[in-house]
């Protein structure tokens, strides 16, 4: 297991420019729990300046796929792994690459929203440079927290109580300090495991919103279970499935529009088509 280090880091955050998306290339990823593999062989190119949807059932292993893509799985005992994760063409897991590093360019948020709740707004914005090792002067702080909230689409609503808990605001409020927290750390990457599953409709389209928004400066792969959604924001799909006693593989992967207007595989036609 590799721990964190706070090494090797840039001088301010301010010193990388937003909107530098990334590519992640996955290649031949396969992972195991214990003596369990859970995914097989999975390859997928997601696209710098593009919003790529994972679906498929419960279990097929979209959730372990993303953590491997930031590498967390490695932080689950038992959990082991095969294949290549690149970064801009960099290994993800080369071993003089940092953990740190790895962090701070590939940002995630998860299903429930979770700020730290007795966390004022602000420093919650910020609470990721400390944990990546990114420095930042007061002035960049306060700029740093306009620019970000302003991109997860928060800005005018909490501009005024920047000192209150980050545990008051809403549901859906809270998704969107999560989306600023991650952006604090200028990612290339954002993943996001099923963000909107936990908000009502209203929250969810503006996340949705912001997801398009973000877009243009930072790569997003986001899991949904919402076929409407997948349409609505993602430029690419990939289709995972763990049939009978496999282990989790895409069956199929494209442009979103040829997914749901003309799906290659059955398995995928009846998935998009709420068949199963
Ligand atoms: P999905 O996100 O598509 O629902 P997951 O990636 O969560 O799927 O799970 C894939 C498979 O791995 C499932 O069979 C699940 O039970 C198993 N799994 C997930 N997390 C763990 C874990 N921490 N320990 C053991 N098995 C796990
Ligand atoms: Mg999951």
């Amino acid at each position: 297991m590799t721990s964190l280090d706070t090494t090797a880091v840039p001088p301010t955050v301010l010193a990388r420019p937003a909107g530098t998306a990334g590519t992640l290339d996955a290649r031949a990823v396969s992972a195991w729990f214990g003596d369990r593999k859970v995914l097989e062989q999975v390859s997928l190119l997601m696209p710098a300046g593009q919003v790529t949807a994972l679906i498929g059932p419960s279990g097929c292993g979209k959730s372990t796929f993303l953590r491997i893509l930031n590498r967390m799985h490695e932080l689950i005992p038992g959990a082991t792994l095969a294949g290549e994760v690149l970064l801009d063409g960099a290994d993800i897991y080369a071993p003089e690459r940092r953990l740190t590093a790895a962090r701070r360019d590939i940002g995630m948020v998860f299903q429930k929203p979770n700020p730290f709740p007795a966390m004022s707004i602000y420093d919650n914005v910020v609470a990721g440079l400390k944990l990546t090792g990114v420095r930042a002067s007061r002035p960049e702080k306060d700029q740093l927290v306009e620019e970000c909230l302003t991109k997860a689409g928060l800005w005018r609503e909490v501009q005024d109580r920047l000192r209150q808990p980050g545990g008051a605001l809403s549901g859906g409020q809270q998704q969107r300090l999560c989306i600023a927290r991650s952006l604090a750390v200028r990612p290339k990457i954002l993943l996001m495991d099923e963000p909107c599953s936990a908000l009502d409709p209203t929250s969810t389209r503006r996340i949705e919103q912001t997801v398009r928004e973000l877009v243009h400066e930072v790569t997003i792969v986001i899991v949904t279970h919402n076929m409407q959604q997948a349409q609505r924001v993602s430029d690419q799909c990939a289709f995972f499935l763990a049939e009978q006693g496999t282990p989790g593989a895409i069956v199929e992967h494209g442009p979103t529009e040829a997914m749901f207007s003309t799906p290659v595989d059955q398995r995928t036609s009846d998935y998009v088509n709420g068949r199963f």
